[in-house]
């Protein structure tokens, strides 16, 4: 064939000596490279689609819980933050996931039967009911906080699945001061304590790591794992502050030797921040080698939020969200899920979240 080919051009190669037969790829050849092409395509637009993105949970349940116009914690710090992800182009890659209810079952290893059937009864038809200081409930206060809570579930199951890389819970009402028989600090259902219950119950997790960074200490989390060892809490915070006076501090009661206070004191900014992290923190992280690292994602340690009086910047909390992926790359499978907490200047818990969320982002492989 080749031959034949060659054979008729033989004229033309005589008055152009440089002029060769063109040369026809068999169609094999083609079929073969659009097969790969095809298969190549498929996997890299698979994982971008699920393993390699974070995802966003969130439920319009959660902005039904209203303590009041006046109170801080209001419906308008997510749709803050969410806002400032659609400006910053983040939104776009963010995978959307509506959260479920938390089960009963799920709740049932954190709080007491006794508690929740209380906070039901007391659920008013309108208005608000004062449960202690600063707590109030609402009409539809139990069902944003089982939003918050089946949020942050939903987020380590998606996580553990690999159906996402990374997970941030765009929820509220908060939950690191609600205790197993008590609400507080504007929190009834203890988020992240369920979290960590459910990676312990059914994935077997020996080791789940929660880090606490919002302005005010972590006590509900600190009581419910006070005798379980295989769940460390790492806790900054200003002190003395809410929720613990001057000499309220309770010493680590040895019974969990994972709890680890870094208390600042008002005024401290970057520095003191960093250096708590650096030499208690990162040990501490080292020692424990989590499999699963869950994140009490306050931002009102902030210098402009009024609640407190820390001066940190929302570099810092991209500073430490990086640190923190480092040791989740190292020794969890890079499995982290954030469960906002805190932050009540509006601008800066957008700016500061937006910097978090930015680094889970780009913990994806593709970036
Ligand atoms: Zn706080």
């Amino acid at each position: 064939m080749i031959f034949h080919e060659a054979a008729q051009y033989a004229h033309v190669q005589a008055a152009f000596p440089e002029t060769r037969p063109m040369y026809r790829k068999p169609p094999i050849i083609l079929a073969q490279l659009l097969q790969q092409y095809r298969y190549w395509r498929g996997k890299i637009l698979r994982l971008l689609d699920i393993k390699g993105r974070t995802a966003w949970l969130y439920s319009p349940d959660c902005q039904t819980h209203f303590a009041g116009s006046l109170h801080p914690e209001s419906p308008e710090r997510t749709e803050a933050i969410e806002q400032a992800l659609r400006r910053s182009g983040l939104w776009l890659l963010l995978q959307k996931i509506e959260a479920p209810d938390v089960t009963e079952v799920q709740l049932a290893r954190v709080h007491t039967r006794r508690y929740l059937n209380d906070l039901e009864s007391r659920l008013p038809a309108q208005g608000q009911v004062q449960i202690n200081d600063d707590t109030f409930l609402s009409r539809h206060t139990l069902q944003a906080a089982r939003k918050a809570a089946g949020a942050a579930v939903k987020a380590v199951d998606m996580v553990m699945r690999k159906q996402a890389k990374n997970a941030f819970c765009a929820v509220r009402p908060p939950g690191h001061h609600a205790h197993a028989d008590k609400a507080s600090g504007f929190c009834f259902i203890n988020n992240v304590a369920v979290a960590a219950m459910h990676l312990i119950a059914e994935y077997r997790l020996e080791r789940v790591a929660i880090l606490d960074f919002d302005v005010h200490h972590g006590d509900g989390t600190q009581d419910i794992f006070a005798d379980d060892p295989r769940v460390m809490l790492l806790s900054s915070f200003e002190y003395p502050l809410y929720p613990f006076a001057e000499g309220e501090l309770p010493a680590a009661a040895g019974r969990n030797p994972h709890i680890v206070n870094t208390p600042l004191k008002a005024g401290d900014g970057s520095q003191a921040f960093r250096d708590a992290v650096r030499n208690r923190w990162l040990p501490a992280l080292e020692a424990f080698r989590p499999q699963f690292i869950l994140l009490s994602a306050g931002f009102d340690a902030h210098k402009d939020d009024e609640l407190a009086h820390l001066r940190l910047t929302e570099d810092d909390f991209e500073w430490l969200t990086k640190k923190i992926m480092l040791l989740a790359n190292r020794y969890a499978k890079g499995r982290i899920v954030s469960v906002l907490e805190g932050g009540y200047h509006l601008p800066s818990l957008a700016a500061s979240a937006k910097a978090h969320i930015g680094c889970l982002v780009k913990a994806s492989p593709f970036f």
